[in-house]
């Protein structure tokens, strides 16, 4: 449409966007969402938000919410090829219609989208439709769906924009691969798929792909991936991946892809360790080697905005930027990149800005962040991996607990069926404080809260040994360490 669209806080009827606000916040994502709601329904502020794509960001749109629906997808698909070793006579291939599947976790992306414009209408937080571009650090001229203009005072500006898919590197043919985003436009199950990169992204992708039957090529540029996570994960997942079937392509870098114009269909060269090659009849590519920050093109480098060499902006620990008024949370600040970590910091923002006076301090807490890899099997870390551990504590000063076991799930299994289950505990000192905690396997997605919050408190080993074991569970392997 080119219609205007942007609405007041209380209908959604069209109305003139306000010239005079209190608290503006630029990118409608977790972040933004998270600061503007808590502004206005918290504290009483008149607070409005700009977004130009749809409400609520990466994580609900192309991230975090149609990753896990897949993700689901591919848990029932293992499941069903799982079932007979139950006795359930299901057949092995069951059919998975992509394309059924694709437009009803569309249909739910769209009804969070309604959700997420309603609560900003009961929060009474001005939304407006639109792109934003800072002026000065008390103004932001806000270009309308119709292309009008209309700037905006505002006494305090967030940005809260988040960022992108980082472009492919410069080889031949890379624009013919497409990334997170465009992972989400599939619309037919792929038969070969080729993702390069080794973070959280190429990881889920791979090992949804592969569990749906898609013939998975990943390539990595180093022995392993998640390599920022402890080497216990890093070695099994990877080794894992291959055991699942993924076609792991250690150590090599593409160097060049081809399109087949008839079929549409690509080729990817390779280079690595162990020599050349190349992958044919590929159905997509997909780039997933990290993120940028959105920082290009919205003025803040005018308004005098200090970024990093990443292009981050930088803040310090409360959101502020290097202007005054002006703050920057969430994925645009590089911080931890995960939407609770955004969502929090929006919150604690507002909290400062308008709340009462124990508020005046309000920060988040970027130590002992609980995150999980929907990998296959999925991981959980918090704290410190052993080497970050041994580097700030010494290894003398460490205690580091181990296990891994094959969960009762595959009790009824082929030995060829039955997926790695590994915990790590590392503690420090002479009270042996856990210090970091590292966990693949079943279940270990939802496992990690509750043992984060533990190490929030700064449990020690003993509290955890003084839990008594629900049994049997893989989680009790946690509270009876030897
Ligand atoms: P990450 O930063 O996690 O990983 C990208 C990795 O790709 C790099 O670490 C690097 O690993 C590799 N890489 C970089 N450049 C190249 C290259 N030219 N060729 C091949 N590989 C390359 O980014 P993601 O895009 O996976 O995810 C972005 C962020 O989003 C994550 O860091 C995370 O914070 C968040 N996220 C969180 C999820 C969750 O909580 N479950 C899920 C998805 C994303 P190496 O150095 O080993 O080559």
């Amino acid at each position: 449409t080119t219609l205007s669209r942007h609405f007041s806080a209380t209908s959604l009827a069209m109305a003139p966007i306000s010239k005079e606000i209190d608290f503006l916040v630029i990118g409608g994502g977790s972040g933004g969402l998270g600061a503007a709601r808590a502004a206005s329904s918290r504290y009483g502020t008149k607070a409005m938000i700009i977004e130009g794509k749809r409400l609520g960001g990466t994580c609900v749109n192309v991230g975090c919410v149609p990753k896990k629906v897949t993700f689901n997808a591919a848990f029932i698909a293992e499941t069903v090829h799982q079932a007979k070793d139950y006795g359930f006579s299901l057949q092995e291939t069951a059919p998975f219609d992509w394309s059924t599947f694709k437009h009803k976790r569309d249909a739910y992306i769209k009804r969070l989208n309604g959700i997420y414009e309603r609560n900003l209408a009961n929060d009474k937080v001005e939304y407006v439709h639109g792109w934003a571009k800072l002026l000065s650090r008390n103004q932001v001229e806000v270009t309308l769906d119709d292309g009008t203009k209309e700037v905006v005072n505002a006494k305090k500006i967030v940005v809260a924009v988040g960022g992108n898919p980082t472009a492919p590197p410069a080889i031949p043919g890379a624009d013919f691969g497409t990334n997170s985003d465009g992972f989400f436009d599939i619309d037919t199950l792929p038969k070969k798929v080729v993702l390069v990169g080794a973070g959280y992204i190429a990881v889920e992708f791979a090992g949804m792909f592969n569990a749906l039957g898609v013939e998975t090529h990943l390539f990595i540029r180093y022995n392993t991936f998640l390599r920022s996570f402890d080497p216990m994960i890093q070695e099994t997942v990877t080794n894992e991946y291959e055991r699942l079937g993924v076609k792991v392509h250690r150590s090599t870098n593409l160097d060049q892809v081809l399109k087949d114009e008839a079929s549409g269909k690509l080729t990817v060269h390779y280079k690595g360790a162990k020599g050349e090659g190349s992958v044919a009849d590929v159905d997509h590519l997909i780039w997933a080697i990290g993120r940028t920050p959105a920082t290009s093109g919205i003025g803040l480098e005018e308004a005098g905005v200090k970024l990093n060499e990443k292009g981050h902006v930088v803040v310090d620990q409360y959101q502020n930027t290097s202007v005054e008024n002006i703050y920057a949370l969430g994925d645009v600040s590089g911080e931890v990149e995960l939407t609770p970590v955004a969502l929090a910091a929006g919150r604690k923002l507002a909290a400062r800005l308008f709340g009462p006076a124990e508020f005046k301090t309000a920060r988040v807490d970027y130590t002992n962040i609980p995150s999980v890899v929907f990998a296959h099997p999925e991981v959980g870390s918090i704290g410190l991996t052993e080497p970050q551990a041994v580097e700030k504590y010494g290894r003398e000063n460490l205690k580091i607990y181990k296990t891994n076991f094959t969960a009762m799930y595959y009790a009824m299994m082929d030995p060829n069926q039955k997926g790695p289950t590994a915990y790590k505990l590392i503690c420090a000192g002479p009270e042996e404080k856990v210090v970091g905690l590292h966990i693949l396997g079943l279940g270990s997605g939802e496992m990690l809260q509750g043992f984060g919050v533990a190490i929030k408190m700064g449990a020690t080993k003993a509290d955890f040994d003084s839990c008594v074991a629900i049994h049997p569970t893989s989680a009790e392997e946690l509270v009876t360490l030897r």
